[in-house]
């Protein structure tokens, strides 16, 4: 009885699972048809638009920072398949809050702080080589009802009527409908070093026909709750050459983990290191008992080789604190790490609440330590100042009060050392012309150097290099 049951119950659901299978196909034909998809072979649109910087907001519970897009233009190859994307974006935004302005370019003299000057390019191309560039490209409206009808997609019953199918064998990519069977919203989950799997979302309105093909006129993708672009569509070509070939080195980074990444390091000043690994520096300092760590960037690759490096250099010593300078993923995303290592979590009071609070989102596509960990990571919140002392060595956190990079910027002092330690108010700027005004990012570090009358010779950069205080003051316009 019970087994009769059972195939009863079997028989139902492979019944039910034929069904939904049927079903998709009815429901991405019917897509397919509605927005003229089959005959779509490659399309190149043009706009303009907003772009917004992933992680790199004013503060943690800000959207992330805007740049105004004067020119953006896509051109997608399905048959390829391949996309390349050129924007080109302005830092029209007074004042100029929080990062992303990218890292330093010597050869357009570009980057590396905000405001940016002038128009900067930024070119991004994908193909279906590597996880990210599959998504950039299945994520489009006549993308994924393409990949859709070649992965065995199933849709949902009710309605709306939603789509889903799994991009290599790891990423479900679900799209909504809206009443004309146009994809209005494709979504799914990528890693992210701080907020794990992470949501992508692109919305796509105001369809219009352009040459028997329905294209959105309106695109917002959201990354992590946030827009990340908001795209105003005034042209498109079907069909248009020249069509995008694949390079070898395209498809952009793969996000989060990362590969295994290796430590260098050099004494600065009695039991203090610079520490360089993936190309962003960390700091480590010596106590009687314990050891102490600037910075933790990136990811968790990155963390491990700066661990590994601190017991080469101080064996049998726990790292028992790791500094963060500000929550910008870029100076984040190796947090996690430490935290699984035991270390407590030092970071200006505003950014705890959003360090464990994203502690705790599930990391379930790429895992990391504290994810397999069942240790309770411990943030503590700085005031303005805080001292760590054994009576010998010392380092002092301090606010660095009213920086537009960021409201929860700290620098460290090591007063043993002489030895500021920064985050992005100062970026050495080798063979450029010099900003028209110093900019407010090193003007107003510098002002909190004079008003904490600390005594420094030199100043540690994050992003890299060392240089005496009198650059600096140089830079901030004080000399
Ligand atoms: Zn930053």
């Amino acid at each position: 009885m019970r087994k009769s049951l059972s195939l009863v119950l079997l028989g139902a659901a492979l019944l039910a699972l034929d069904v939904r299978a049927q079903d998709a196909k009815g429901v991405l034909d019917a897509a397919a048809q509605a927005m003229g998809t089959a005959g779509l072979h490659s399309v190149q649109y043009s706009g303009t638009g907003s772009v917004f910087m992933l992680g790199q907001n004013f503060r943690p519970d800000a959207p992330w920072p805007r740049f105004k897009v004067v020119k953006y233009a896509n051109a997608v190859n399905y048959d390829t398949p391949a996309l390349r994307e050129e924007l080109v974006r302005v830092d029209d935004e007074n004042p100029a809050r929080g990062g992303g302005a990218g890292g330093f370019n010597p050869a357009t003299g570009q980057g590396g702080m905000r405001p940016i000057l002038g128009e900067q390019t930024q070119v991004r191309q994908a193909t279906t080589r590597t996880d990210l560039g599959t998504l950039q490209i299945w994520m489009t409206p006549h993308g994924f009802l393409k990949a859709a009808a070649a992965n065995n997609a199933t849709a949902s019953a009710g309605r709306p009527r939603t789509i889903s199918f799994k991009a290599r064998g790891k990423y479900t990519v679900t799209a909504t409908l809206n009443d004309q069977n146009l994809v209005e919203r494709v979504e799914t989950r990528v890693d992210n070093a701080m907020l794990g799997d992470m949501l992508i979302e692109d919305v796509y309105s105001g369809y219009t026909a352009f040459g028997g093909v329905q294209f959105p006129t309106h695109i917002v993708e959201r990354q992590g709750g946030n827009p990340t672009l908001d795209l105003t569509v005034s042209s498109v070509q079907p069909n248009g050459a020249p069509t995008v070939e694949i390079r070898e080195n395209a498809g952009g980074g793969e996000g989060g983990g990362g590969g295994a990444a290796r430590a260098e390091s050099k004494s600065i000043g009695e039991g203090a290191w610079d520490v360089t690994a993936a190309g962003l520096h960390s700091v480590l300092v010596e106590f009687s008992d314990h050891l102490v760590v600037v910075e933790a960037s990136s990811n968790d690759a990155r963390s491990q080789a700066v661990m590994a490096e601190a017991k080469r250099l101080v064996p049998n010593k726990p790292i028992r604190y790791l500094v963060n300078t500000h929550a910008h993923y870029d100076h984040s995303g190796g947090v996690r790490a430490f935290a699984a290592e035991g270390a407590t979590i030092l970071t200006y009071e505003l950014n705890k609440p959003f360090f464990e609070r994203i502690f705790k989102l599930p990391h379930t596509i790429n895992p990391d330590n504290l994810s397999r960990s069942s240790r309770t990571p411990v943030v503590e919140g700085v005031g303005e100042k805080y001292v760590l002392t054994d009576g010998r060595q010392t380092v002092e956190l301090h606010h660095i009060r009213g920086n537009l990079h960021n409201e929860g910027l700290l620098m460290v002092y090591l007063p043993r050392q002489k030895v500021v330690i920064q985050s992005d108010a100062f970026h050495p700027r080798p063979g450029a012309k010099p900003y028209p005004t110093p900019p407010q990012f090193t003007t107003n570090f510098y002002e909190n150097i004079q008003r904490l009358k600390l005594d420094v010779a030199q100043v540690l950069h994050i992003h890299g290099g060392m240089d005496p205080i009198a650059v600096v003051a140089r830079a901030a316009g004080k000399s």
